[in-house]
Parts: C-alpha cells; structure tokens; sequence
C-alpha cells in the first residue's frame, strides 16, 4: 500500500464513503475492495473541470478518446479477480489511463504493473500518481496485448479496453490458479465481462457474466 495514499485522501472522505456505497448498491459485496473505493480519490484522476461528477458512478472522458471507467465497473472486476480467501499477489493491468484503478488496485495487491499504450496518457497517471507514493505499482509504456513477459507469470490480469478475443500472451502469462478478467466484444452493440480461471497449463475455465461497456482493445503504441 502508499504510505501516503491514506493521509493524502483525507479530505473528500465523505464523497469517497458515498462513492463506496454507491458501489455495493451496485453489488459488489467484497469488502476490501470497497475499502478501497472508499480510500482512493477518484478526483485526483481527472480534469479540474470534471472534479464536480468525480464521485458519481459513472465513466468519464481523460482525453485522447479514452475514459475513466465506472466505479461499479473497476470494483466488480478486482472483486472478480480475487479468489476466495485469498489475497491478490501479482496483478497485471491493461489500460492504465489516467491511473485510478492501478491505485485501487495497489491497495489489494501486492504487486502491481500496468500498461498503457498511448505515451500522454502513461504520461498523465504517472504525474498523476506521484503524490501518492505508491511503492508496489510500476507503469509501463506499451502495447499490453503482448501482456509484460519479464514480469510473468501475474497471479491476476485485468483488461480496462474490450477486444475481440482474449490475447493469447496474457493467457500465457497467468499463473496456474490465477484469474484474468476482460471485456470482450460479442457484437457491434454488446460486450460482456469474461473471467478466466487457470485450472492447469493447459486447461483454462471461462465464466461469462455482466454486460458491460468499454473503450476498444487496440494494438500498436502511440
Ligand atoms: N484503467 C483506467 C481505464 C482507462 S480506459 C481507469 O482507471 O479508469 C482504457 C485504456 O486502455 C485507455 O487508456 C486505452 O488507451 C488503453 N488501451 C487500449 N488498448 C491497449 C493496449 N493494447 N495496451 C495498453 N493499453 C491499452
């Protein structure tokens, strides 16, 4: 966890704690995880311009046709990346954006990489995240579909974009027994929220659940 993640969020604490049941309003019952909604600033991750609809449970535009993703959203998928009773090790992410899930992420996990591939906005988290001195979470200017293979194997990989597929590289990355969660496309209109659960080094169980929205999966840095 940053030291500093805690006393620098003090203020906002009653937006945050709203935010926070706002989300379990939404479902999400895994209390860590709401914990850390409740910690991490969301405002802090956004344009001056766009502090006053912060704590609403909704994504947001960062720039470069890219958003901040729902609330409700981010936590379902950290609730899903942890398996029962255990504590998330190794997380990878894809889609740092402006950085705000890799910071709620660093409160659950005990190491944490993320990837973004477009250079201002990998620019814009790390600016974003100094302040709060978070030491267990690195951020990587690249092309996340060819997942961080000198980091590998991640006990969890989270996709913040939506593709076609799951990219075979970050099937290949996750450790036996860990979980990948990920939007994937079905159709024009629909995406759906898949959790991939590694059962053996070949064999891989695959969940499909909510139906959900995000920004594209795109390949190639920019
Ligand atoms: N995690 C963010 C969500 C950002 S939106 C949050 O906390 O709200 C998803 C991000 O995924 C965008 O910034 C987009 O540029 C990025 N992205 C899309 N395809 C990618 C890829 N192949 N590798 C890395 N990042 C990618």
């Amino acid at each position: 966890m940053g030291p500093q993640l805690k006393p620098a969020a003090e203020r906002f604490a009653g937006y945050r704690q709203a935010l926070a049941s706002k989300v379990m309003a939404a479902g999400v019952k895994h209390h860590k995880t709401l914990d850390a909604i409740a910690t991490v600033p969301r405002h802090a991750f956004m344009d001056a311009g766009l502090h006053g609809q912060a704590y609403e449970d909704s994504a947001l535009p960062i720039g470069h046709q890219q958003t901040i993703s729902k609330p409700s959203v981010v936590a379902r998928m950290i609730e899903l990346l942890h398996k029962p009773k255990h504590k998330l090790g190794k997380v990878l992410e894809i889609g740092t954006g402006c950085g705000y899930q890799a910071a709620v992420l660093s409160l659950l996990a005990e190491e944490v990489y993320s990837i973004e591939r477009i250079r201002p906005l990998h620019d814009m988290a790390r600016s974003k995240l100094r302040p709060f001195r978070i030491n267990n979470l690195r951020l990587i200017y690249g092309d996340g579909i060819l997942g961080l293979p000198q980091a590998a194997p991640f006990d969890g990989i989270i996709l913040a974009a939506a593709g076609l597929g799951i990219p075979d590289a970050l099937l290949d990355q996750l450790a036996i027994g860990g979980r990948l969660v990920a939007p994937v496309v079905r159709n024009e209109k629909e995406q759906q929220l898949l959790l991939i659960e590694r059962m053996s080094s070949l064999r891989y169980q695959r969940t499909a659940l909510d139906e959900v929205f995000f920004v594209p999966l795109q390949s190639g840095v920019v």
